[in-house]
């Protein structure tokens, strides 16, 4: 087995889903998704709570706001809640920023930061991606 880096997505990992209240959709989505959350964090860089369901290989990830600086918050206001991103896998981030910048795929950051989930992420500009909200992600370990 090699390790070099495969320049493109690899996979959807997760979909980011705007709640209002992170305990009430817990147990919309336990009864929906017929399984319990396996994990909540908080990311206080994004003044979000998180909370994760594993569903075969694609995780749901909900999120709350913790402030009204949040961009969760700022997303309910204006289109309430709802799918909020889709993100990838991709092997290495700093890379993927590059080939996507190539393409002309304009980022909100410019590097890797810190995500929930043991994840380095970055997100994409939604001008760029026909308003989808695109958020590429790597373990933190690789
Ligand atoms: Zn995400």
């Amino acid at each position: 087995m090699h390790h070099s880096k495969a320049v493109k997505l690899e996979k959807i990992e997760h979909i980011g889903i705007a709640v209002r209240d992170i305990e009430e959709s817990n147990a919309l989505f336990a009864k929906i998704l017929g399984r319990s959350h396996y994990k909540m964090e908080e990311v206080e860089s994004e003044s979000v709570i998180t909370s994760f369901f594993q569903v075969g290989e694609v995780k749901i990830e909900l999120l709350q706001a913790t402030s009204e600086s949040s961009a969760i918050h700022k997303h309910i206001e204006k289109r309430g809640e709802g799918i909020h991103h889709i993100a990838y896998a991709v092997k290495d981030i700093a890379v993927e920023l590059d080939r996507l910048k190539s393409e002309g795929i304009e980022a909100i950051h410019q590097q890797a930061k810190e995500g929930a989930d043991g994840k380095m992420i970055a997100f994409l500009h939604p001008k760029s991606t026909n308003r989808v909200l695109t958020e590429i992600c790597a373990d933190k370990n690789e």
